[in-house]
């Protein structure tokens, strides 16, 4: 059992915090006067006000460690999408947040506050302005998205203000903006390669995608707001940047923004997705033999060709959300951060 050190209302732990979006969230929470504890499986930064733990979120002993002294903690860890590891998100997001749960209980945490996913309720077909209401994913999309819905169902199973631990989900999309290490680096990788001409689909699909400051905000938003009499207490919020945009149409600007050409060829969606299923089996039949794991996978093909936005109502109701940061100028601020993916930096 831990020893509990009192603890400090400005005072928060961040898990996955040197990622994309935990990064900008100590950030934030530096600015308005946290003292903020990092943990992380990796070290990449350092900054005044942070104190960093190097170790594993499957870790007991290191996160009571981490944790120690502090009364709110952000859990934003998580292995990438792209590993397509089923032991892995297993391993981490399902065992792992036990581990964060059960750290919590014992150091005496008043609020958790996790990022989970909007990917939760998507199962490959349309969503139009999805509300919270709409049930798990009876058939995820992949391994990933699995381990987000049990990950997601574990915290807020874990609220309860009479043990006076209080937890809230986050669930972002598409989450882009300056230092993101997934979507302009592989969209540009993609384009230099000559492979971004064609579009999935007739383009017409409309999409979320999410300013990384806005989710941030969310963020903490939803710790300011998480106490016993809210009505945020075990309840998931959508946050995102409240202008649900083509997928393609994003992706063009993101691209000639960079001085590269907006795909213009259409494939037919069903044809993409038959394609990207067959590469999928072939790459688990193929596992005892090669490593081969295909880029070009269904969720993939389902995230760049469906509809799926969701309403963030709940949120400006419940917390006063509202989006601080418009997508022109996220999208803006996103291209002037990556001058050396220009074309021909
Ligand atoms: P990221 O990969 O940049 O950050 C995740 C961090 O978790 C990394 O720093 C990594 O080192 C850390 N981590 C992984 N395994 C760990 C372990 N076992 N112990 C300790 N730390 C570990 O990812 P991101 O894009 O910043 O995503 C943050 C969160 O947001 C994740 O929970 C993700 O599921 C969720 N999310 C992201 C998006 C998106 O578009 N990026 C959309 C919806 C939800």
């Amino acid at each position: 059992m831990a020893t509990r050190v009192r603890p400090s209302n400005k005072r928060c732990a961040v898990i996955g915090g040197s990622g994309f979006l935990g990064r900008h969230l100590v950030e934030k929470l530096v600015e308005r006067g946290y003292t903020v504890s990092v943990f992380d499986i990796r070290q990449c930064y350092e900054m005044p006000g942070v104190t960093f733990h190097q170790g594993d979120l499957c870790d007991l002993q290191a996160l009571l460690l981490a944790l120690k002294g502090t009364s709110l903690v952000f859990h934003c860890a998580s292995p990438s999408p792209a590993s397509d590891d089923r032991r892995l998100f297993e391993k981490v997001n399902i065992q792992g947040t036990k581990t964060v749960i059960q750290a919590c209980i014992e150091v005496g945490i008043q609020k958790l506050v996790l990022t989970s996913s909007a990917s939760v309720v998507f199962e490959g077909t349309d969503i139009k302005n999805g509300s919270e209401d709409l049930p798990y994913a009876k058939k995820p999309i992949d391994y990933y998205t699995m381990t987000k819905i049990e990950q997601e169902k574990l915290v807020l199973e874990a609220c309860d203000p009479k043990k006076g631990l209080l937890t809230v989900a986050i669930r972002p999309h598409g989450i882009f903006g300056p230092r993101d290490p997934q979507l302009v680096p592989i969209l540009v990788d993609t384009a230099r390669r000559g492979k971004m001409k064609f579009i999935i689909g007739d383009g017409t699909n409309m999409v979320d995608f999410t300013f990384v400051e806005n989710v941030v905000h969310g963020h903490i938003l939803a710790a300011e707001h998480l106490r016993t009499d809210s009505p945020i207490c075990g309840k998931p919020y959508h946050i995102t940047n409240d202008e649900p945009i083509r997928f393609w149409g994003f992706m063009s600007e993101v691209l000639m923004g960079l001085g590269y050409a907006a795909p213009r060829y259409h494939l037919p969606y069903t044809l993409v997705y038959a394609l990207a299923i067959l590469l999928w089996l072939l790459s688990v039949v193929l596992s005892p033999l090669t490593s081969f794991k295909p880029t070009f996978t269904p969720m993939r093909v389902a995230l760049a060709g469906t509809h799926h936005y969701y309403s963030c109502a709940r949120a400006k109701e419940d917390m006063g959300y509202k989006p601080l940061v418009s997508l022109k100028e996220g999208i803006k601020r996103t291209v002037e951060s990556y001058p050396h993916l220009r074309k021909n930096a």
